[in-house]
């Protein structure tokens, strides 16, 4: 199928009375650009201050001296915003609810009021452990709500957690609780997911012999699984908040304070501790969330990220919690116990806003539609997509299986670093094209630069390497432990600017298409081309499931194109597909967009997040097997070498 993506798709009816109209979108887009202090120090008023601030923005990015501060002198409680100030109004409203792992098990409401018991309780617990304002606290949970109850009750003494995603190993746990210098790490039994279970617990353990001997640990008792137990050391964190008092006063924070680190999902390299503020953060993030979802008080809200990632802290967490909403939280995986569940969640609970990532997207588009025509998906509204390019393929079955054609898909481009929603449609306001993420955010100024002159690539119809031309809140402050760093990958390539490591393509109509990683661009003969392209002509073909494509040394173009392809269920790979593959390239690009090489690959290495890491896939395409460099943070690290062993059998 090839699909129209240079047209707009028009705003289904039903949104007139979307937060922002198409009218408002350009008129707040000019003044948030034109006139930041009065544009942000308005929208400041959305948090509740302790302090108010006096000075708004105070933001340079001149080599040399950057800086970034915002609402500066300003002082509030991030954990106050989230729950607090919601009390009067909305105690009995949910505020969590919680899907289990097993759809057999009761889904649990946590209304505002059981919040506030359950944080203020784990704050003192916390604070009886010795945790103090500005100490960092690992997070190693599953999706549970203890997930969000330990993360506010962090914020509401002042404590900068750090979440490591309950996937990792006990190396990679260990060295974030060693790079973040954390003095104790909170942690459950086990942790049930897609049937099967992962000791937590055990894993800490094994962390912990290569960490201080000062962190302690507390365990929180979530399936009543047998574990070891170091008396002293580890603490059953459920049974300690019986025995503390229900009150724990907020501690006054500066909105320049850290909020917490997170490390990115390491696929370019060494994850970075990502420093993220108070103030600017949390405004940014449920901004965002409101205006992005069109997000209405009553609404049910969903993103299926897991707590691990950037999106669970801004669109499961804080952002949701700070609107006052009703955030969905869910243990499990979309497969299981049917590829039925996602829909059958959306089902039961009623979700409005439902927002999720094109791997599972793609992932259940090979599973067929008729997954999703067994549920009643009449209360979605609005669909999100996050974490790499969509491909027009998945987009249009996002669009016609799930949404019905009447739900707006905001395709929303943002890292780590951002904190929150940078380049994305509005569902009331801008008209969506498959693939594009569209346009900038209120007070994101993007632009694109020439990668190897730097030069500004001014009007429309233009391509080149994505950066910022100025601040906005929700950015990250440094790199935890090594600002040199910061300085260094973020403003040190193109001087003046924030680079994101994107390449992206601004059309005719001033519509942002990320084309991918900056590394990731490939040279052939001289002409440049983003390898999200190739890829999406790949998975368009009706016998490939997945497709990753990188640049490899070629004698004659100077790269060629090298692409692992990962066909559908049941589809046996043949020399007749490889030259029916290369084909239909051609055709849907053109000649110069032809796979030089085509390996067949059963899987493909990807993040913990789904994403996949091209960096290794680049050194097996060069045969350079021994500088793989950190693949800690891969899902399924078997599938390297069963990739490296397919290649060697290529000669
Ligand atoms: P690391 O920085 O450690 O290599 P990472 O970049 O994968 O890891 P994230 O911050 O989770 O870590 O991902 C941000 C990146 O994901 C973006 O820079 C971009 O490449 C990609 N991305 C996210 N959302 C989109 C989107 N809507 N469209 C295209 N690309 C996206
Ligand atoms: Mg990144």
């Amino acid at each position: 199928m090839t699909i129209e993506t240079s047209g707009k798709h028009p705003i289904p009816p039903g949104f007139g009375d979307a937060l922002v109209q198409p009218g408002d979108y350009a008129r707040m887009y000019a003044e948030s650009i034109s006139d930041p202090d009065g544009f942000w120090g308005r929208e400041g008023r959305r948090l509740d201050w302790i302090h108010p601030y006096s000075r708004v923005k105070n933001t340079d990015f001149a080599m040399g001296q950057v800086s970034v501060k915002w609402f500066e002198d300003g002082i509030l409680n991030a954990s106050v915003n989230c729950i607090d100030r919601h009390l009067p109004g909305r105690a009995n409203q949910a505020a969590i609810i919680f899907e289990p792992d097993d759809p057999d098990q009761p889904a649990r409401h946590i209304t505002y009021a059981e919040l506030s018991e359950k944080v203020n309780r784990f704050a003192n617990v916390l604070l009886s452990q010795g945790v103090m304002r500005g100490d960092r606290v690992v997070i190693y949970l599953p999706m549970i709500p203890e997930a969000a109850y330990a993360m506010l009750a962090c914020a509401r003494i002042g404590a900068i957690h750090s979440i490591v995603f309950a996937g990792f190993s006990p190396d990679a746990l260990a060295n974030r609780i060693n790079d973040s210098g954390a003095k104790l790490v909170i942690t459950a039994d086990t942790a049930p997911r897609g049937g099967r279970k992962t000791a937590l617990k055990s894993n800490t353990d094994a962390a912990l012999l290569h960490c201080s001997d000062r962190v302690r640990c507390l365990v929180v008792r979530h399936t009543g699984d047998q574990t070891s137990w170091i008396d002293g050391r580890d603490v059953d964190v459920l049974a300690m908040m019986e025995q503390v008092s229900p009150d724990c006063p907020p501690r006054p924070m500066n909105a320049e304070d850290p909020l917490f680190i997170l490390y990115t999902s390491g696929s370019t390299g060494k994850p970075k501790g990502v420093v993220h503020s108070t103030a600017g953060y949390l405004l940014y993030a449920a901004m965002t969330h409101q205006y992005v979802f069109d997000y209405k008080d009553g609404d049910i809200f969903w993103c299926t990220a897991d707590v691990g990632w950037v999106t669970g802290h801004s669109y499961i967490v804080y952002g949701p919690l700070a609107n006052g909403a009703t955030t969905l939280m869910f243990e499990g995986v979309p497969t299981w116990p049917d590829a039925g569940r996602f829909w059958a969640v959306c089902e039961k609970h009623g979700v409005n806003q439902f927002y999720t990532a094109p791997t599972a997207i793609r992932a259940l588009m090979g599973q067929g539609p008729e997954w999703v025509e067994k549920h009643d998906l009449s209360s979605l509204r609005v669909l999100g997509t996050v974490g790499e390019p969509i491909n027009p393929e998945a987009w249009v079955w996002y669009d016609r299986h799930v949404g019905k054609g009447r739900c707006p898909i905001v395709d929303t481009w943002w890292q780590t670093e951002t904190g929150g929603h940078m380049i994305t449609s509005l569902p009331g306001a801008i008209e969506a094209k498959p693939g594009s993420a569209t346009l900038p955010f209120f007070g994101v100024r993007p632009v694109v630069l020439d990668a190897s002159s730097g030069a500004v690539q001014e009007g429309d119809g233009v391509e080149g390497v994505l950066c910022i031309a100025d601040s906005w809140p929700g950015q990250m402050r440094t790199v935890w432990g090594d600002h040199q760093r910061f300085m260094e990958t973020y403003f040190q390539q193109y001087p003046g600017y924030y680079f994101t490591g994107d390449g992206c393509r601004r059309d005719e109509d001033g519509y942002y298409w990320i084309t991918g990683r900056v590394d990731d661009v490939i040279n052939v003969s001289g002409h440049r081309m983003g390898t999200a392209e190739v890829e999406s002509a790949l998975v368009a073909h009706e016998k490939v499931a997945e497709a990753a494509v990188v640049g490899y040394p070629h004698p004659l173009k100077g790269q060629g194109i090298y692409a692992y392809v990962t066909l559908m269920n049941g589809v046996e790979p043949s020399d007749e597909l490889r030259a029916d593959l290369e084909k239909w390239v051609r055709t849907e690009i053109g000649p110069i967009a032809k796979p030089d090489l085509i390996q067949w690959a059963p899987g493909l290495p990807k993040t913990r997040s789904g994403k996949i890491m091209r960096r290794i896939l680049r050194k097996i395409a060069e045969d350079d097997f021994g500088a793989l460099g950190d693949i800690s943070t891969l899902a399924d690290p078997g599938v390297v070498d069963q990739l490296i062993e397919n290649r060697m059998n290529r000669h």
